[in-house]
C-alpha cells in the first residue's frame, strides 16, 4: 500500500492554503467545506474567492508564506503554482512538522487528495496516490452513475430505524437479510425521492410481511422509458431499476445495447408491438406486468424513448393501480429530443419556431384525422411519431389546408443509433425521397423551417454517410469540429 487512507476530523482546526486561483479556491472550499478554519495567503485574491471569502471561517492575508502562518495548523495547501513558493512551502512545513500538500508535485506532498464523491454522511474516495488523478476521475463518474446524490439521506435514514429494527427483527442475521432487500428495493427508492413518511410507513408494512412470513418480498413495476435507442442516454436511475429487476417486459423499440445493461440473470420476455400485427394486447401486457409483480418480482417494464409520450404508459399503470401494484415511473429521453439533436436539427429557435407540437400518424382507428389547420400554424415545429405509413397523406393534407410545399421536412430513420440516417425535402418531395432512400422506420418526421438549420449545425451532430464514426466521435467528446462531419 502506497499510502494509508484516512478520514481527517477538521472541524475547527486550522488549514492554510496559499495561492489565490483556481487550485487554491478548490481547497479552500474543501476545507471549509469539512468545517475547518482556512487561512488563505496570496497576493491577491481571484475571482474564484467572491463567494468563499464570505464564508464563516475564512481568513486572507496578502503576501508569502511564512513560519507565523503555520502555527496551531494540521494541514497546508501551496498552490500558488510557482516553484520557489512550493519548495519554500516544503521547508517551512518539514521544519514546524505539519503535513504538506502541493498540486501536481508528487513529490513534494506529504498527503494526496483523493477525488470524492460526497454523499454525506457517506464519503467514497478514490485515490491513485497522486500517480493519475484522471483514473481517479474516471472511476468516480462510473460511481457517480450508480449511486444517487441522495445516498447520504439513505444512511441517515437507516441510522435512524436502526433501533427500531433490532427490536422488530431481534435476530442479527435475519435482520440483515430484512435489511438487505430495503436497501435494494422500495423504500429505498422512497428515501432519495425524498418522501420519508411513506418510506417509513412502507418500512413497516415490509417489517409485518418479513415477520410473518419470513422472506415475502413484495412485488413491484418499474415503468422506464429507455430513450431512443443509444445507451449513453439512459438516465441513472432507468439503469439502477435495470440493474436490479428480475424480469425485464420489453418492446420492439428497445434495442440490444440497451438490453444488454439489464442485470444477467434477469428473465427476458418480448412484448414487441409492430404497426398492424400485435404481437401482444395492450391488455394482456398489463395483466403479464400484474401476474409477475403478485409473485413477488421486481418486473422492469422497458420502454422506447418516454413511457408518457406515445408510449401507452398511462394505460398500463391504470391497471397496476387498480389492482394495488406498487410502480414507478422513469421519464426518458423521448424521440423527438433524440432524434433533433443528433441530426443538428433545433425544435425551437427563435427566428424560426416558438412552438413544437408532437403528434402521432397512428390512432386506434387507423384513420389520421388531426387538427390540420393547427398544425400548420406559422412560427411551430410539428414532430409526428409513426407517421411513415401514411407520410404522403399527411403531408398532402397540410398542402391542402394551406401549409407551403416548399416547408422543409426531414426524416429522422434509427435516431441517436448507429445506422442514424436523415433525409430531408419539403413538403412536397419528402414521401418520393423517403421511399427512393428505402427508409423503414423506426423513423421521425420533423417538419417546420427549423430543419434548414441543420445544414448550419450538422458539423456538431453526426451526419451521414459517416453517421456512425460521427456519433461516436461526438460521443466522446472528440472532434466536435468541422472536420468531425467526414
Ligand atoms: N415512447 C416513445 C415513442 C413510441 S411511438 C418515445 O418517447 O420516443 C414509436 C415511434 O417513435 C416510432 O414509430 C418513431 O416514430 C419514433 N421513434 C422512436 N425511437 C426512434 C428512433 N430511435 N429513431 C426515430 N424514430 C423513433
Amino acid at each position: 500500500m502506497e499510502q494509508l487512507p484516512v478520514c481527517l476530523n477538521i472541524k475547527g482546526r486550522k488549514v492554510v492554503v496559499t495561492g489565490g486561483g483556481t487550485v487554491a479556491a478548490r481547497k479552500v472550499e474543501m476545507a471549509l467545506r469539512a468545517g475547518a478554519n482556512v487561512l488563505v495567503v496570496a497576493d491577491s485574491l481571484g475571482e474564484e474567492f467572491h463567494d468563499l471569502s464570505h464564508r464563516p471561517g475564512f481568513t486572507f492575508r496578502e503576501g508569502g508564506l511564512s513560519a507565523s502562518d503555520l502555527t496551531g495548523a494540521v494541514l497546508v495547501f501551496a498552490a500558488t503554482q510557482r516553484h520557489e513558493d512550493e519548495s519554500a512551502a516544503r521547508r517551512l512545513t518539514a521544519e514546524h512538522g505539519v503535513l504538506l500538500n502541493v498540486p501536481d508535485r508528487l513529490e513534494l506532498c506529504d498527503f494526496s487528495m483523493p477525488s470524492i464523491l460526497d454523499r454525506s454522511p457517506l464519503l467514497i474516495a478514490i485515490s491513485s496516490a497522486g500517480t493519475s488523478p484522471l483514473l481517479g476521475r474516471l472511476i468516480k463518474q462510473r460511481l457517480e452513475a450508480t449511486i444517487p446524490s441522495a445516498f447520504g439521506d439513505l444512511a441517515r435514514f437507516l441510522g435512524a430505524i436502526r433501533e427500531r429494527m433490532q427490536k422488530r427483527i431481534p435476530d442479527n442475521r435475519a435482520r440483515r437479510r430484512f435489511l438487505e432487500t430495503v436497501v435494494d428495493g422500495t423504500v429505498s427508492d422512497l428515501v432519495l425521492a425524498g418522501d420519508e413518511p411513506r418510506a417509513l410507513e412502507q418500512l413497516e408494512r415490509e417489517a409485518d410481511a418479513f415477520v410473518a412470513g419470513g422472506e415475502a418480498r413484495l412485488g413491484e413495476v418499474y415503468l422506464v422509458g429507455a430513450g431512443p435507442g443509444d445507451p449513453d442516454l439512459l438516465t441513472f436511475r432507468a439503469l439502477r431499476l435495470m440493474q436490479r429487476a428480475d424480469v425485464v417486459v420489453y418492446d420492439r423499440l428497445v434495442g440490444s445495447p440497451v438490453l444488454e445493461l439489464v442485470r444477467r440473470d434477469a428473465e427476458r420476455i418480448y412484448v414487441g408491438k409492430k404497426r398492424s400485427h400485435h404481437e401482444m394486447q395492450q391488455e394482456d401486457i398489463s395483466r403479464l406486468l400484474v401476474t409477475l409483480a403478485r409473485q413477488g418480482k421486481r418486473v422492469l417494464r422497458l420502454k422506447g424513448g418516454d413511457p408518457f409520450i406515445f408510449g401507452r404508459g398511462g394505460e398500463e399503470i391504470e391497471m397496476l393501480a387498480g389492482e394495488g401494484i406498487p410502480f414507478q415511473i422513469v421519464p426518458g429521453i423521448t424521440a423527438a429530443s433524440g432524434c433533433s439533436s443528433f441530426a443538428g436539427i433545433p425544435l425551437t429557435h427563435r427566428d424560426h419556431a416558438q412552438a413544437c407540437v408532437f403528434v402521432t400518424g397512428h390512432t386506434k382507428t387507423g384513420r389520421v384525422s388531426l387538427d390540420w389547420s393547427a398544425l400548420i400554424q406559422p412560427g411551430q415545429t410539428v414532430v409526428i411519431y409513426m407517421g411513415l405509413s401514411v407520410l404522403p397523406t399527411l403531408m398532402r393534407e397540410m398542402i391542402e389546408h394551406g401549409a407551403d410545399p416548399a416547408l422543409p421536412v426531414a426524416i429522422v430513420e434509427n435516431g441517436t443509433r448507429p445506422g442514424q440516417k436523415v433525409v430531408t425535402g419539403t413538403l412536397a418531395t419528402i414521401a418520393e425521397k423517403a421511399e427512393a432512400e428505402g427508409i423503414k422506420g423506426p423513423a421521425l418526421t420533423i417538419v417546420g423551417t427549423v430543419v434548414s438549420l441543420r445544414d448550419k449545425l450538422a458539423w456538431y451532430a453526426p451526419t451521414e454517410p459517416a453517421g456512425a464514426v460521427a456519433t461516436a466521435a461526438f460521443r466522446h467528446g472528440e472532434g466536435r469540429g468541422p472536420a468531425a462531419a467526414g
